[in-house]
């Protein structure tokens, strides 16, 4: 088990105060909070050995450049990737994403063919499938959801058809906390001879992932969600799609030879990293890494699945006032909790808790086919994350019962 207070302590953000009240951060699946040796590899690699990689033959570059790839190969354990050069390191899942569509898909994804999505998407995983669609002629066909906000699969063998392409699909939502049967889908895809690509933001930084097993083509993550720094990312393509994949950017470093009119590629995976990548966030994922894996992905995992088992229970008490979506069995769900009310804004409920120094997301969260799906135009959204506690939850249920009654009575 994880030892919570000691954790805390790592994380200097997390003594903070907002109006006077300790900071309760509860908006993990937006970004999460650093702990101390991630911000320290920031500033031991700026202090002690800022300098470009690949290219040089002095100290500097040289450390920073095994440093570099030392995160790569961190990542790869991490996710049970068999080779390094499978890993792209990208600025986040977004950039990922559209990568595999303008390369792979680009070429492989043609008119009348299908790519099958969800009504769960982010944005990411669904406007780059959009905009491919349009250029080359293919459709996009939906998985629609059921009313626990979970997959409807009862006729998935009706939608992969061997026009499907493509199977593009989140790991875990980032608003209803729905963690998808993403193993049972790829093998049904790939009976059908399409590829998987997995949108694994929400899940890489909460769980144990192993994409080998797991069987994906494409899997995508972003390290600001899991304890490293913003514009940093992985894009894990199967090798042996790898080999065949165009380039996505063009310009340094992504080349091996070049003349006046032509160029070759650079080997795997700097074929598809063109230009000075951004080496010291990435050196600082290497120890987000190193966090995670110390504390054990299982370990973590289990922490939230009783924060959510304790935080629905709680919800269960302000049914009445509130609905929260999503399943509500711990073993399909991870700790996102969204909900909404008839009696109060979802933005002036999430003023009212900051003010109660609770950070919460409210809006559409990148997810506007979902929220419309739902009638809804915006929810709250609590997510937890390995630093947050039981009393953090009492105080979140606290601060919305006394919302409620402001709201309601027009007293505080
Ligand atoms: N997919 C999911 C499921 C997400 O939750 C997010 C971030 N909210 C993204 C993709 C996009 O991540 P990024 O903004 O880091 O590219």
């Amino acid at each position: 088990m994880l030892d919570v207070n000691h954790i805390r302590k790592d994380f200097p953000i997390l003594s903070r105060t907002i109006y006077g009240k300790p900071l309760v951060y509860l908006d993990n699946a937006a970004t999460s909070q650093k702990p101390k040796s991630v911000i320290q590899s920031l500033v031991d690699y700026y202090e002690s050995y800022n300098s470009n990689i690949h290219r040089g033959v002095h100290t500097l570059s040289m450390e920073a450049t095994d440093r570099h790839e030392e995160a790569r190969s961190k990542c790869t354990r991490f996710i049970g990737a068999k080779e390094e050069k499978s890993l792209i390191m990208v600025r986040n899942t977004t950039e990922a994403i559209n990568l595999v569509a303008q390369t792979w898909g680009k070429y492989n994804i043609s008119e009348g063919d299908e790519i099958l999505t969800t009504h769960m998407e982010h944005h990411s995983n669904l406007v780059p499938w959009q905009k491919l669609a349009k250029q080359n002629g293919a459709s996009l066909k939906f998985i629609e959801l059921n009313e626990d906000g979970m997959l409807d699969l009862s006729n998935i063998n009706k939608l992969i058809t061997e026009r499907t392409k493509l199977l593009a699909l989140t790991h875990m939502s980032n608003v209803l906390g729905t963690i998808n049967p993403v193993k049972e889908l790829i093998e049904i895809a790939h009976k059908m001879g399409a590829k998987v690509l997995i949108d694994g933001a929400q899940s890489v930084p909460h769980m144990k992932v192993d994409v080998t097993d797991m069987g994906c083509d494409f899997f995508a993550f972003s390290g600001h969600k899991m304890l490293a720094p913003t514009g940093i990312g992985v894009l894990y393509v199967k090798p042996e799609i790898l080999e065949h994949m165009e380039p996505f950017l063009f310009g340094g470093d992504m080349v091996s030879q070049v003349w006046d009119d032509t160029a070759t590629w650079n080997d795997l995976p700097w074929k598809f990293e063109a230009g000075t990548p951004n080496i010291a966030d990435a050196i600082a994922l290497g120890v987000a890494v190193d966090y995670l894996r110390d504390l054990g992905m299982e370990n973590i995992h289990l922490h939230e699945k009783e924060l959510t088992s304790y935080a629905l229970k709680a919800f269960s008490e302000l049914e009445e006032d509130l609905t929260l979506l999503g399943p509500r069995d711990v073993e399909r769900r991870g700790g996102i909790m969204s909900f909404h009310t008839n009696k109060v804004h979802p933005h002036d409920l999430g003023t009212f808790l900051d003010h109660d120094g609770i950070a919460v997301r409210t809006g559409h969260h990148c997810a506007m086919p979902l929220m419309r799906s739902l009638e809804l135009p915006a929810t709250v959204r609590a997510s937890f994350y390995l630093y947050n506690t039981e009393n953090e939850i009492d105080k979140l249920i606290a601060s919305l019962k006394s919302a409620l009654y402001y709201f309601s009575n027009g007293s505080h």
